[in-house]
């Protein structure tokens, strides 16, 4: 088979940049291992349930942010969303509650309830966070490429936004912590909790420009997607249809195709077909996988080899609960960041501290009559998953462990709950492996450092000049992160028509 592009992959990232592409009028064919498509954003069926694998949390659904952008050039309608505030609630392990939404004033109302012995720095904190972020991201509507763009196109860009652009530049290489001098361990603990599960890192990890995007979108409202994040990768694979690309499912790619002279031609499928592609070969896989199983490590130049041994991620442990709909509200929201210990020594660990709780929007049925479908997540380093286990047997016996921790973690971190959840099937990285055969089943985006916020060269450019990686390994991380490489990907190599 003959292409103009090839997409390995039908994540949110290889889905949109198809989606584009076709209805940019390129021949675009994508393949997908899995008989559907959606990778990490497909949902999880069982006994009636349909279950998110994620946490519900979407942003950049406002009009002229990165998702009404895309669909407003594609021949279909977008998913259905809602309108979501507060975003989550924080509750820390005192039983004190942050509420993460709600409009500013309560927002900090509640800061200096919870946090009286900083107070006034925390607010501080965060209205300085915000006005970055907040700038950050209109910035970003209007050039999607900004945090890969040339350095002197970006100074320019933001010295345009004045005090608060001139800020943005001078906090660009800082971690989160240099500013939180003078901040209490509670407060700090709060941050580090939220920035885990948005950014995969902690505030000494993530930068504080980083921060201040994730942490002032969720601070705005998030959205939720009727179908959850299944229903927008559906739409993007009806879109590439529509627009006369091809989708092709059950079609597991085995590595990259090279000519006589080592150029990569296409890929070869491990069904011995081999599909060309005359102008680029996208990998949505992430960039472990992208030069580790495309390109071929034998091919892959050293510096980056060693780079991708540098780069870690997390793992991720979900339990897809059944809730009785009539069980009173926690806390008056569907969804929870629980914290059960401030961990006053030693860096912050995810792995037993942790747990987000997310439960479907009741607008949108997702279980039988009288249920509803709730996910929980906590974090788990993946490569234990792999190691160490002599036999099945072993596994399951760490399974069920980490099972009867996080259960009881999430008993003690909402007492609320009692008997009126129930397991319905758990996912370990394992599980992940088999479903996407990410490397050692991790996933998100790479654990960030502080120093990378600002890459100043696409971030979806690869060793190969026609080879792209466009996946949450190359992005910020999050749909909204994924999508925005996505269209600066689509927008350099076929202009909008
Ligand atoms: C627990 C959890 C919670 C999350 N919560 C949220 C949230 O609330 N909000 C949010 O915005 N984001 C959330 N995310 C992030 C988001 O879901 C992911 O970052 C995103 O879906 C990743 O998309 P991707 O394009 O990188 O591709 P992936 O999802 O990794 O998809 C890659 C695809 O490539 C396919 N593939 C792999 N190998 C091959 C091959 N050899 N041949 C062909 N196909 C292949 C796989 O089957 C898969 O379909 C969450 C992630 C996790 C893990």
């Amino acid at each position: 088979m003959d292409c103009e592009v090839v997409v390995v992959g039908g994540g949110i990232g290889g889905l949109t940049v198809a989606a584009l592409l076709a209805q940019r009028g390129m021949n675009v064919c994508l393949l997908e291992r899995q008989p559907d498509v959606g990778g990490c954003a497909a949902s999880f069926d069982k006994f009636g349930y349909t279950f998110e694998q994620g946490h519900g949390l979407y942003s950049s659904w406002e009009p002229d942010e990165i998702h009404p952008r895309i669909f407003a050039e594609l021949p279909v309608e977008p998913p259905e969303v809602h309108a979501v505030d507060p975003s989550y609630v924080v509750r820390l392990p005192d039983q004190s509650e942050v509420v993460v939404g709600n409009g500013n004033e309560q927002f900090e109302r509640n800061l200096r309830e919870v946090f009286p012995e900083c107070a006034d720095s925390a607010v501080g904190f965060y209205r300085e966070l915000n006005l970055a972020g907040t700038t950050l991201r209109q910035l970003l509507q209007q050039n999607p490429d900004l945090l890969t763009a040339s350095k002197t196109s970006r100074t320019y860009k933001l010295l345009s936004k004045g005090k608060a652009g001139a800020r943005i530049l001078a906090t660009a290489t800082d971690p989160v912590s240099a500013y939180l001098n003078g901040l209490s361990f509670r407060f700090r603990r709060f941050v580090d909790a939220q920035l885990q599960t948005l950014a995969q890192g902690n505030s000494s990890e993530v930068p504080y420009l980083q921060a201040a995007i994730a942490l002032s979108e969720v601070q705005q409202g998030t959205f939720a997607i009727r179908g959850g994040s299944a229903a927008l990768a559906a739409r993007l694979a009806d879109s590439i249809r529509t627009s006369g690309g091809a989708v092709r499912l059950n079609a597991p790619v085995l590595r990259l195709a090279y000519d006589s002279a080592g150029n990569a031609v296409g890929v070869d499928l491990l069904s011995g077909e081999k599909v060309t592609a005359s102008k680029a070969i996208v990998s949505n896989l992430t960039v472990w996988d992208t030069y580790g199983k495309l390109v071929g490590l034998n091919r892959t130049p050293s510096e980056i080899r060693k780079a991708l041994q540098r780069l870690r991620g997390w793992g991720a442990y979900l339990i897809f609960l059944s809730l009785e709909d009539n069980a009173p509200d926690v806390s008056g929201s569907d969804r929870f960041l629980a914290v059960t210990d401030w961990q006053t020594d030693g860096p912050y660990d995810p792995e037993k501290h942790q747990l987000f709780y997310s439960a479907a929007p009741r607008w949108d049925q997702r279980a039988p009559a009288g249920k509803r479908a709730v996910t929980v997540h906590a974090f788990t380093e993946a490569e234990s998953w792999f190691t160490f286990h002599s036999d099945e047997e072993e596994l399951e016996e760490r399974d069920q462990l980490m099972l009867e921790a996080c259960w009881e973690r999430l008993h003690r971190a909402m007492p609320e709950l009692g008997g009126s959840v129930e397991v319905i099937e758990s996912v370990n990285p394992r599980g992940y492996y088999d479903a996407t055969r990410r490397k050692l089943g991790m996933v998100g985006s790479v654990i960030p450092t502080a120093f990378q916020f600002w890459r100043d060269q696409a971030s979806y450019l690869t060793s190969l000049p026609n080879l792209f990686n466009i996946s949450d390994t190359t992005s910020l991380g999050g749909l909204a992160s994924v999508s925005r490489t996505a269209l600066a990907f689509a927008d350099k190599l076929a202009a909008r028509q």
